[in-house]
């Protein structure tokens, strides 16, 4: 189906009140140093991710004998205090920040999530969403496992003990897991003395290995920019379908399960990585600077000068300049002290809500026409206003541009856009969505524009733009999602595992060695 083909209709009013940002899950951050502060370390390698997930955090230490953890809603720096660093003592760490995807948004859900096999503690932090947990946590509940929370990441857990107490080794238990878990996943694991980590067989959700300087230990992290922050260097990125061991004995790795169809997350480079980070070997402000520079190829506009967004808009605002040859300019101002647009159903505190985090300049815009550059427009709830506060500074015209194609797909691989009528872009033609927004001209980034732009790697999830899902999606698990006349493509019917018992699986898995 062409959305260029529909009518536009009242969709303001059809979606609901919730900011127009699409949110990452999770950053994961682990280090292995015995002779380091690693919980120090955690907390900074999640102060550098904070902004991956602010809904809550944790960071768990192994000692040698048992694993200590502390956890609870909040930033990283609401969360721990000094003391809490102190009394955390051990070789080995693992921490977390989370925008709860999957599963309640409590305490329970906040991770690393904690976990008893046999006498083995183990705590897991995981970035992603499995598509799969509902039969596997049913089985396991009919096994007489007991679960505390709703989270996909405690399905992974407890799967992960199963199988360790049936193979009498965490590595095995992990890989069993593997074979059986579907979706996107990010995982690291600690027990008392070691860390693991391990990535879906796509490797959908970002994960590097890096190590410290002086030989001293090892990193994992969801980004380099972690890694940066606590002196490491960037090794490589942890492989699809591997399963990394570090301890005493050294860095260890397994090929646990064949790579699949590479399938990168291509909206990490569009909004959620942070700019200074390295993806595929060049910074994410370059690749978005590019982008820019193809977006102004593709979609030019009569004007006098450029406006980026802040800040994720602002990359892409230099590259639409210097492709075009207009200057580009600070015309709005973000207080760096509001995270979240506040959601009210009433328009009016709604704008407000957005002039709480944006600003426009008068004396840059009055007279200006002005191209505003930003990522992405997901839900549309705020461009409107944004478009609107330039007005008010004096714009004479504004032109937006759009530096990703356009949101048209939900994403069942850890990021929150659930349903399809929450996106825009499914329910109205580009017309349409000018109109609403008020702008004079509007255009996105092309999908082809988008893939040349990014740095070469093997391959990409662009999913949401495409509706071509890399990983088979459960039909109950994707029920509701679609609008009417959308068809996805590659979305599976019941995938094979999900009709096996665990015991199947763990059989067809132990028949494959190499994996156990
Ligand atoms: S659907 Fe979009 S946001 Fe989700 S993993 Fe694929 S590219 Fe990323």
């Amino acid at each position: 189906m062409s959305e260029t083909n529909m009518a536009p209709r009242d969709f303001a009013s059809a979606v609901p009140a919730c900011p127009d940002e699409l949110h990452d899950e999770c950053g994961v951050f682990g280090v292995w140093a015995p002779s380091a502060d690693v919980a120090r370390l955690t907390y900074f390698g999640l102060r550098a991710l904070q902004h991956r997930g602010q809904e809550s955090t944790g960071i768990a230490v192994g000692d040698g004998s048992t694993v200590l953890i502390r956890k609870d809603l909040g930033l990283v720096e609401q969360v721990f205090s000094e003391a809490d660093l102190a009394a955390l003592q051990g070789k080995v760490a693992l921490g977390h920040v989370r925008y709860g995807t999957s599963g309640g948004k409590d305490w329970e859900g906040a991770q690393p999530h904690l976990s008893a096999i046999d006498d083995v503690i183990i705590a897991l932090a995981h970035n992603g969403t499995l598509v799969n947990t509902d039969d596997i946590r049913n089985e396991l509940i009919e096994r007489n496992i007991g679960f505390r929370s709703t989270t996909d990441t405690e399905v992974a857990a407890k799967l992960i003990g199963y199988y360790t107490q049936k193979t009498h080794r965490l590595r095995d238990g992990i890989a069993k897991t593997m074979a059986l878990i579907r979706g996107a996943y990010a995982m690291a694991l600690i027990r008392e003395n070691a860390l693991y980590a391990f990535r879906d067989p796509n490797g959908i959700r970002p994960l590097v290995l890096g190590e410290l300087s002086g030989a001293r230990g090892w990193v994992v992290a969801s980004e380099t920019c972690a890694l940066e922050m606590v002196g490491a260097r960037y090794v490589r990125d942890v492989n699809p379908g591997e399963i990394i061991r570090i301890s005493d004995s050294g860095l260890k790795t397994m090929q646990a399960l064949p790579p699949a169809v590479p399938a990168s997350c291509i909206f990490e480079q569009v909004y959620f990585a942070r700019p200074d980070s390295v993806v595929n070997g060049r910074s994410v402000f370059a690749t978005r600077f590019a982008m820019g520079e193809r977006l102004a190829e593709e979609a030019p506009a009569s004007a006098d000068i450029v406006v980026g967004v802040p800040d994720s808009g602002l990359p892409g605002a230099e590259g639409f300049a210097s492709e075009a040859g207009l200057a580009v300019k600070t015309g709005l101002i973000k207080n760096r002290y509001v995270a979240r647009t506040f959601i009210q159903p009433d328009q009016d505190l709604r704008e407000l809500g957005v002039k709480l985090k944006l600003s426009a300049l008068s004396d840059v815009l009055a007279g200006q026409r002005v191209v505003l550059v930003d990522d992405s427009i997901v839900r549309g709830t705020t461009m409107g206003q944004i478009v609107k506060l330039c007005r008010e500074a004096g714009a004479v015209e504004v032109h937006v541009r759009i530096n990703s194609p356009e949101v048209t797909w939900p994403c069942f691989y850890g990021i929150d856009t659930a349903t399809q009528d929450q996106l825009i872009s499914a329910n109205m033609s580009i017309e349409g969505i000018r109109e609403v927004i008020g702008a004079d001209s509007l255009a996105f980034l092309s999908v082809g524009g988008l893939i040349a732009a990014c740095p070469r790697c093997p391959g990409h999830c662009a999913a949401c733009f495409t509706g071509e899902y890399p990983v088979a999606i459960p039909p109950t698990f994707s029920e509701g999602s679609f609008l009417e006349g959308y068809e996805p493509k590659a979305l599976s019917r019941r995938s094979a595992s999900l009709q096996m018992s665990l015991e199947d699986i763990a059989r067809i898995v132990a028949e494959k060695e190499g994996v156990a």
